[in-house]
């Protein structure tokens, strides 16, 4: 974080300060919520949860090295007092983002938030010091804890926008204002708490509302392929710049192709020149993402050759999203079990029929959550995919919806011992440990909820 004393960070969060003698001392270093993260110059930061009580940590917090906590009452040691953590915490990020030298992108989005963060991030790094939200902290609380984060040197600062509901990312513009925006899809994830997909594309183009005007700088860049975005141009006042595979497209790829291996290869055109582009990263899905980040590439000024490059070397930051895991025996295993929505089984399920060209295919899928009304005929069309994509098993993983899954590919392709049901991630570890032969290649799916990273794993400790 920039160096801030107490009585400008009590003054800025309007709070009481407690058993601070010097209030001239300064903060430098970072905003912390975690006890275990506490270190020299740290401002701790108490959130009083269900089972912790951050307060309960003061004393610990400060022995560790941290000048204050930020909480709402006395704790015997220095502390500034306030009534509600959270918008305190995002009054001092919005006071530090305005000294900041650095230009803001924000991202959101149904799908990809977090890959294409981390891709955009791999990129502008190469050109100045950049700061991005870690993992997918993305809501009022991880979003300014990422930009306090940041400090004098850096230039970009990327953050990660997740809404669950209208006015949220208004609520986060709020915070850390944005002059550059960047809308990936409106899909549906978390179609059942929106209400529909109308809905979603409401709360996700509050992002490009919120952004200065093209003659005060404001860029939006947007999804020409997906007709929910595309639409939002009608929204901003800001600049425009669509990216997608759509001929029309100021940022687009061409002669886009997954190599044996399933990474995407295709050639980047951008307003100032092309260039090729082979991607580390595993699915097609990835071509939009790599183009959305090329498109605020582009536009913070790097050629179409550095945006390459760099796109080409770019590995995932962020766990359990793709990661292909050779085992000794010849067991490849693709662990993409941080999350699933229809897209995402979609593209995952291509990517296994690519890297397992020619071997036996396991696509073993849990349930994609927060479908509402679509959840049956979403689950049943991923069953018939696999199906159609000659994946040679499916094993379906929980309750009703695995079950969906299974009927989707009996349905289809009159699937009977190629389709298994098993009621946990453990049964699924229990039957793979015996079924899977050398040269086998294993996607893990399902959503956050079902959790099933826990059998990549198990499967990658058994080879
Ligand atoms: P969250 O809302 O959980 O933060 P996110 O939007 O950050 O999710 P990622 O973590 O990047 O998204 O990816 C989540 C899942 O979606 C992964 O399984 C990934 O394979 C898939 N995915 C990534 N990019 C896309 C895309 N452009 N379209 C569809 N699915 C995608
Ligand atoms: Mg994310």
């Amino acid at each position: 974080m920039i160096a801030l004393s107490l009585a400008e960070i009590a003054e800025v969060v309007g709070g009481q300060t407690h058993d601070i003698p010097d209030p001239s001392v300064q903060v430098t270093g970072p905003v912390v919520r975690d006890s275990r993260e506490a270190g020299p110059g740290c401002l701790f930061v108490a959130f009083a949860g269900e089972r912790v009580d951050g307060h309960d940590f003061a004393a610990a917090v400060v022995e560790a090295g941290a000048v204050a906590v930020l909480g709402t009452r006395p704790v015997g040691v220095p502390a500034i007092v306030v009534d509600d953590v959270q918008s305190a915490l995002g009054a001092l990020a919005r006071h530090v983002v305005r000294r900041l030298g650095a230009t803001l992108v924000a991202l959101t989005g149904s799908a990809g938030k977090t890959s294409t963060k981390d891709l955009i991030a791999q990129v502008l790094r190469r050109k100045a010091p950049t700061v991005f939200t870690p993992g997918s902290l993305n809501n009022e609380i991880g979003l300014p804890l990422t930009a306090l984060s940041a400090t004098e040197e850096t230039r970009f600062l990327v953050l990660e926008m997740g809404a669950r509901g209208i006015g949220h990312i208004r609520y986060l513009t709020g915070l850390t204002p944005p002059k550059v925006g960047l809308v990936l899809n409106v899909g549906s994830a978390h179609i059942g708490e929106f209400g529909g997909r109308e809905q979603i594309a409401q709360a996700k183009g509050e992002l490009v509302e919120a952004l200065p005007s093209e003659a005060e700088g404001g860029t939006a860049i947007l999804n020409a392929d997906d007709p929910y975005v595309r639409a939002m141009a009608s929204r901003t006042k800001a600049k425009v710049i669509f990216f997608g595979e759509s001929g029309e497209a100021d940022v687009r790829a061409e002669n886009v192709r997954l190599t044996d291996t399933g990474q995407p290869s295709f050639r980047l055109h951008t307003p100032s020149g092309a260039s090729d582009v082979t991607m580390r990263l595993y699915g097609e899905h990835h071509v939009s993402n790599a183009l959305a980040a090329a498109a605020v590439a582009h536009e913070l000024g790097m050629s179409a050759d550095e945006i390459a490059v760099a796109l080409s070397e770019a590995g995932s930051l962020s766990r359990w999203r793709m990661e292909v895991t050779e085992r000794p025996d010849g067991v490849t295993v693709v662990n993409d079990a941080y999350n699933a929505n229809p897209e995402s089984m979609r593209a995952a399920l291509r990517a296994l029929a690519a890297i397992g060209k020619g071997r036996r295919t396991w696509a073993v899928l849990g349930k994609m959550a927060e479908l509402g009304d679509e959840a049956l005929a979403e689950h049943d069309a991923v069953g018939r995919l696999a199906v159609r994509l000659n994946v040679s098993k499916l094993v379906a993983v929980g309750g009703r919806e695995a079950a969906w899954l299974q009927l989707g590919a009996y349905n289809e392709g009159s699937w009977g011992e190629e389709s298994v049901h098993v009621s946990d991630a453990q049964a699924a570890v229990d039957l793979l440990r015996s079924e899977l032969r050398p040269g086998d290649v294993v996607l893990v799916k399902a959503s956050r909820s079902v959790g099933l990273e826990s059998v990549a794993q198990a499967l990658i400790e058994t080879g």
